[in-house]
């Protein structure tokens, strides 16, 4: 049986109405697609031409398999996808109601795309970061508004996972907040708020899972297919926490296990030195093609 046709609302009770979207990757794309198909005029921005190209292709292709699983219409995919603009400069994106930066989980990168966006967006538009660990309010500290600036924490991949975390940094007001709630209200999710603490919530718990798994292939505990299967089979986990480790990116992972242990300076969250290889060796995991799995292959093999 089909799932229900998702029903695009007409009406939205947030005021935003055009948004911004800075980095094109997995999240990027993840976030234009479902804003676009929830009736909201989406920009993406990429310093990667290649990025956008790529992000464009990905929208199109996972919105054509949600029309083949009868969840939305043909018509819905041409409107959502003719609501995606792109751009490769901030400029484009000057007009927006809100921008969500989702580029590369850096801090530096992301303040210099701040100091950048605030030369050029309209004075009372909103920021929101997705990044998944960085503090919400130092980030906050580096833009020309405080105020209108809050942590907007969408889950991989965005046009299906429920769950959004809201972060306040210490200024937030309170219309930010609420209009941010709408939108995500407004895009079919559920908010959970957290507070500003190293990687929220979702993080907290889930990274130092997968750091750990990572330890016990390094101390040669398992083997990657033994380590997934045991959680995959033994703990109910939908994904073993090693293919999740490589779906999530594993430079990601690594920055938020570098966040929580510098945040809260407790060696439990020292990042795992084979996570730490792997990163410096270019194996980020799925979308660099190899990991704990090499994705080369029409089926991914351990590569442990
Ligand atoms: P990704 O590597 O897939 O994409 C990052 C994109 O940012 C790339 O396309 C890159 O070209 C672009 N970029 C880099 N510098 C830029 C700049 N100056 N201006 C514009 N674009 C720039 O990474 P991702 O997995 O999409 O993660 C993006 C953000 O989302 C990070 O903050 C990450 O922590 C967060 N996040 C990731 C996940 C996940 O599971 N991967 C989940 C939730 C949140």
């Amino acid at each position: 049986m089909n799932a229900p046709v998702h029903a695009v609302p007409t009406a939205h009770r947030t005021r935003i109405k055009t948004i911004g979207v800075i980095g094109a990757g997995q999240m990027g794309s993840g976030i234009a697609h479902t804003a676009a198909l929830a009736g909201f005029q989406v920009t993406m921005v990429d310093v990667s031409p290649a990025a956008l190209d790529k992000a464009v292709e990905h929208i199109d292709r996972n919105l054509s398999r949600q029309v083949g699983r009868g969840r939305i219409t043909e018509d819905q995919k041409d409107a959502a996808l003719k609501r995606i603009g792109k751009s490769s400069t901030l400029e484009g994106i000057k007009d927006v109601d809100l921008a969500i930066e989702a580029a590369t989980e850096k801090e530096e990168l992301k303040r210099k795309i701040f100091a950048d966006l605030c030369q050029v967006l309209k004075k009372d538009a909103i920021i929101a970061t997705n990044t998944s660990s960085i503090s919400i309010t130092r980030l906050a500290s580096t833009t020309d508004r405080p105020g209108k600036f809050m942590g907007m924490h969408f889950m991989n991949p965005v046009p299906l996972m429920e769950l959004v975390e809201l972060i306040r940094g210490i200024a937030t007001e309170p219309d930010t907040f609420s209009t941010v709630r709408d939108l995500a209200i407004d895009l079919g999710k559920t908010p959970a708020v957290s507070e500003d603490f190293p990687a929220f919530i979702v993080n907290r718990i889930l990274l130092p899972m997968i750091n750990e798994a990572i330890y016990t292939l390094y101390e040669g505990v398992g083997s990657v297919e033994a380590i997934d299967t045991s959680m995959r089979l033994g703990a109910h986990h939908p994904m073993g926490p090693l293919e999740l480790a490589d779906f999530i990116g594993l430079d990601t992972c690594l920055s938020i296990m570098q966040v929580l242990h510098d945040g809260l300076s407790d060696s439990k969250y020292r990042p795992c030195p084979l996570l730490v290889k792997y990163v410096e060796a270019g194996w980020l995991g799925k979308k660099s093609g190899r990991g704990f799995y090499d994705y080369s292959g029409p089926k991914p093999i351990p590569t442990r």
